[in-house]
C-alpha cells in the first residue's frame, strides 16, 4: 500500500532538519540536543523522525515509555534513550536488554530499579516545583543515595519547569526559582564530592525563553516540529502535512442538510466533497465549520466531523474530482492550516492535535536531501 491512498501524513524532513538548525543555533556549545520523540514523535512518526535525526548526528532522544524506546532501538535508532516516564518493574527487563536509560522519579523507586540486579542506566528527576514527578528538591539526603546505588548508573540530572512559557511576572518569577532550586541541589552533591552528571532542564519554551541556561543538555519536542505549543515562532518551520482524498462529491439543494443530526443546512445549492478522514484520524470533532485547502483554496468544513469521514463546501472551488488531495493540516500554494490554528478552534494546544493524530494515517518522509548521503536505510517511503 502507498501512504497517498486515503488520507496520510507527510513529514518536511527539510523542515525538520531546519529546526534542528535552529535549536542548535540557540544552545549553547556542547550542549547536546536531547530530541524528544515521544507519542510517536507528536504523531509526526518516532521512527522516521529519529532517523533523521540519527542521520543529522543527534544521538540524545527522550521518550515517554519504555515501549517507545523498545521502537526505536528495533529500528536501529543509536545513542542515548531515555525514558522519561514511570517504567513498570515486570519491564525492567526491557530496560536492559534495549539499553534504555530510566528516569528516576523518586526514591523509593530507583530502589526498586536498583533492586532488579543488573546494571542499568538512569537518569535522576528533581521535582523543584512542578509536582508531577522528580524527588523533592529538598531531600538531598535521598538524591545524593541515587549516585551510591550499586546497580545503576547515574549518567544525567534534570528537572522540568511548570512555567517556561509563560510571560508574567508571577511565571517568570516562579521559572526562576525552579532553576535556582535545580542548582541548589547540584552544589549539595558537588559538595559532597559527587561527580557532576550531565544537566538538563530545558524543553522548548525553556530553550526560546530561558537561553541564559548552559546546560549539558536540553530537551525541545515541539520545536523541532516546528512551532511553540501554541504560537509560531519565526525561523522554525512546521514539519507535519496531513492530507486526504476527496472521496465522492454530491449536489446538495438549498434547504438540505449535511451530515449527523442535521446540523447544517444548506442556504444556497452546494457542491459538497466528501473527505475520507475523520476524528478516528485524530481531526477533532471541534474542526466542524472550520477548512481545508483544496488546490490551495479554502474550503469550508459543513456538517459534523465524522469518525471516518468529513464535508467539504466546494461550491466556490470549480472543478474538483473524486481523488482530488485536500490539506488538512500543513502547506498547500501559499496557503497553510496550522496545527496551531486547529488548536485554537479545537479549545486546546497543538501539542495535542498533533499527538493525537491517528495510526490510520500512513506516514510518508521523503528525504531528498538525505538519502543520497546518508545510505538507504535511512530512506523511510511508503511503497
Ligand atoms: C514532553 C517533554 C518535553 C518536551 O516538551 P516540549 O514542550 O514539546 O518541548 C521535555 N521534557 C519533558 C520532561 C517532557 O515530558
Amino acid at each position: 500500500m502507498n501512504g497517498q491512498a486515503r488520507a496520510w501524513r507527510e513529514l518536511d524532513l527539510d523542515a525538520l532538519q531546519n529546526n534542528v538548525n535552529v535549536l542548535r543555533g540557540l544552545l549553547p556549545q556542547g550542549c547536546a540536543l536531547m530530541a524528544v520523540v515521544k507519542a510517536n514523535a507528536y504523531g509526526h512518526g518516532a521512527v522516521p523522525v529519529a532517523r533523521a535525526l540519527n542521520a543529522e548526528g543527534i544521538d540524545h532522544f527522550c521518550v515517554a515509555t519504555v515501549a517507545e524506546g523498545v521502537e526505536l532501538r528495533s529500528a536501529g535508532i543509536m545513542g542515548e534513550i531515555l525514558v522519561l516516564g514511570y517504567t513498570h518493574p515486570s519491564q525492567f527487563e526491557l530496560l536492559y536488554r534495549h539499553q534504555l536509560t530510566q528516569t528516576l522519579v523518586d526514591v523509593g523507586y530507583a530502589a526498586l530499579l536498583n533492586a532488579y540486579g543488573k546494571p542499568l542506566m538512569a537518569h535522576i528527576k528533581v521535582d523543584t516545583g512542578m509536582h508531577r514527578l522528580g524527588e523533592k528538591w529538598t531531600n538531598t539526603e535521598a538524591l545524593a543515595g541515587m549516585f551510591s546505588l550499586p546497580h545503576i548508573r547515574i549518567t544525567g540530572m534534570f528537572t522540568h519547569l511548570a512555567t517556561a512559557d509563560g510571560e508574567g511576572t508571577a511565571e517568570k518569577a516562579f521559572a526562576k526559582q525552579q532553576i535556582e532550586r535545580f542548582y541548589a541541589v547540584v552544589h549539595v552533591l558537588e559538595g559532597r564530592g559527587i561527580p557532576r552528571p550531565r544537566l538538563h532542564i530545558q524543553s522548548s519554551a525553556g530553550i526560546f525563553h530561558h537561553s541564559e541556561l548552559h546546560c549539558d543538555g536540553a530537551r525541545p519536542g515541539m520545536a523541532l516540529y516546528g512551532m511553540l505549543s501554541n504560537t509560531m515562532v519565526k525561523g522554525l518551520q512546521p514539519v507535519l502535512n496531513v492530507r486526504t482524498r476527496v472521496a465522492a462529491l454530491r449536489e446538495v439543494a438549498a434547504g438540505d442538510s449535511v451530515g449527523y443530526g442535521l446540523d447544517y443546512t444548506a442556504q444556497r445549492p452546494l457542491h459538497v466533497a466528501t473527505l475520507s478522514i475523520g476524528y478516528a484520524d485524530g481531526i477533532p470533532r471541534q474542526l466542524q465549520g472550520g477548512h481545508v485547502l483544496i488546490g490551495a483554496k479554502k474550503a469550508p468544513l459543513i456538517g459534523r466531523i465524522c469518525m471516518d469521514a468529513m464535508m467539504a463546501d466546494v461550491t466556490d472551488i470549480p472543478g474538483v474530482l473524486p481523488g482530488d488531495i485536500a490539506t488538512v493540516l500543513g502547506s498547500a500554494g501559499n496557503q497553510r492550516i496550522t496545527a496551531c490554528d486547529i488548536a485554537v478552534q479545537a479549545g486546546t494546544i497543538a501539542n495535542e492535535v498533533l499527538s493525537r493524530l491517528g495510526e490510520r494515517l500512513e506516514i510518508r518522509a521523503a528525504m531528498p536531501q538525505l538519502c543520497p548521503a546518508a545510505g538507504s536505510h535511512v530512506c523511510v517511503r511508503a511503497g
